[in-house]
């Protein structure tokens, strides 16, 4: 991966912004279990961070998304994993559909406003019925004159109680599972939708997370994201950047974990000597930075296939599911390293073992991926 003056103008200015705007405030979104995501989003648009990769004529830059990836792994340098999650709901999650299918006049009421950081946008796939099994989703959008009429919930919504509009994805037609779901852009004041609930999580507390119903929300037909039943399509693609960006986030939130327990083992002392004197922790750590490297390449050479126009399928699946496992591995094994100190809640190993967990499971969890790998490899037969 060769990175350009560009490219670390981006990661300067994002790292400016994270060490005065964002660290500073951690503890207290944490506690509260919620950040201010407008106020965070507006400030990101005003540096043109919001739409990176989005089309130029919609506010965005118009770069490739390896710049997305700089994003995604500067993002890492945030002291909690509930407020990159939530700006990679923004960029990465809930709207490439939208900016790569929809009309110009749906890129322009949606789209342009969540570039600016004016709104935002969450992502509706998962129902308490339906996680793994997208295809099996119940909410239904029945058309009626020019309008859909939704009628069903979502789970699991990240930024959902603060959400300006909801990519929804639900059953337009009564055809095959994969043919008879679309993409809709749906505004969260839209009468009929509410909060059911704020879930309460183990991690990414800062992150809020939704379980919102949907009961006879009427929105214009032309809210619709490109054609009618190729929802299902439209959001395995859009899986693949959100893929892709949970393993980049974590990239460089796992190096922190590795170097912060150097640091502390380093000083600590037991036995007339230091922890990390101990040749068990420090071939560990050696072993744990070998581990965290073959991610980054792969990651690495996912992103440069996709620059490329090539078919990441694959390879996103298989840098989602290396993260996932590095996200269980690393903060567990440098925990243990921090001894009771790793046991604390003010831990910066303890948040990323908690916050990290979820990446084995969002997005399609470890046993979602092996099994898109294994079609790809041809060994099961694909939909
Ligand atoms: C904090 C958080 C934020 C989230 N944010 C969003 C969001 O913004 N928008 C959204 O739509 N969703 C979101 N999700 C939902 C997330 O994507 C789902 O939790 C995930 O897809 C798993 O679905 P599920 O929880 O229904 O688990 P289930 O589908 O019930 O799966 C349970 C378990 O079954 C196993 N399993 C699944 N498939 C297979 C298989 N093929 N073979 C063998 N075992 C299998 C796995 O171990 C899996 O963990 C979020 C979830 C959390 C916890």
């Amino acid at each position: 991966m060769q990175f350009t003056p560009e490219h670390e103008a981006v990661r300067d200015t994002l790292l400016r912004f994270i060490d005065r705007e964002i660290n500073p405030h951690v503890e207290e979104w944490e506690t509260a279990e919620i950040f201010p995501a407008h106020e965070v989003f507006r400030s990101l648009g005003r540096l043109g961070l919001l739409g990176l990769t989005k089309p130029e004529a919609y506010g965005g830059s118009g770069l490739d998304w390896s710049f997305a990836m700089v994003m995604a792994e500067t993002l890492g340098r945030i002291r909690c994993g509930g407020v990159p999650m939530a700006i990679g709901v923004q960029t990465d999650m809930a709207t490439p559909a939208l900016a790569r299918f929809g009309s110009d006049e749906l890129r322009r009421e949606f789209l342009v406003p969540s570039i600016t950081g004016e709104f935002v946008a969450c992502l509706g796939v998962s129902e308490t019925e339906a996680g793994s099994d997208v295809a099996s989703i119940r909410t239904t959008a029945r058309s009626d004159g020019g309008d859909y009429v939704i009628d069903g919930g979502k789970m699991w919504t990240t930024n959902g109680t603060q959400a300006d509009w909801m990519c929804l994805l639900a059953n337009t037609g009564d055809g095959p599972a994969h043919r008879n779901k679309s993409l809709l852009c749906v505004p969260m004041n839209t009468p009929g939708v509410s909060i059911s609930r704020k879930i309460r999580k183990i991690g990414m507390m800062a992150s809020d997370t939704a379980q919102v119903h949907f009961d006879g929300v009427r929105v214009p037909q032309r809210f619709r994201i490109g054609e009618e039943g190729q929802g299902f399509t439209y959001q395995m693609l859009q899986f693949q950047e959100e893929r892709l960006w949970a393993a980049a986030t974590l990239l460089q939130s796992l190096q922190s974990c590795i170097e912060e327990t150097i640091a502390y083992t380093r000083e600590r002392k037991l036995f007339g000597s230091t922890v990390l004197a101990q040749q068990w922790v420090h071939f560990s750590l050696a072993e744990l930075q070998t581990e965290l490297e073959s991610l980054r390449a792969l990651t690495y050479r996912a992103v440069e296939m996709l620059v490329r126009g090539e078919d990441v399928t694959q390879l996103a699946s298989m840098a989602k599911l290396k993260a996932g496992r590095l996200a269980r591995q690393i903060p567990d094994s440098c925990l243990q390293f921090w001894g009771g100190m790793g046991y604390t809640m003010e831990n910066p190993v303890s948040r990323l073992y908690r916050d990290g967990r979820l990446t084995s499971i969002g997005g399609g969890a470890d046993e979602v991926m092996l099994s898109i790998i294994a079609k790809q490899m041809g060994i099961l037969a694909r939909r």
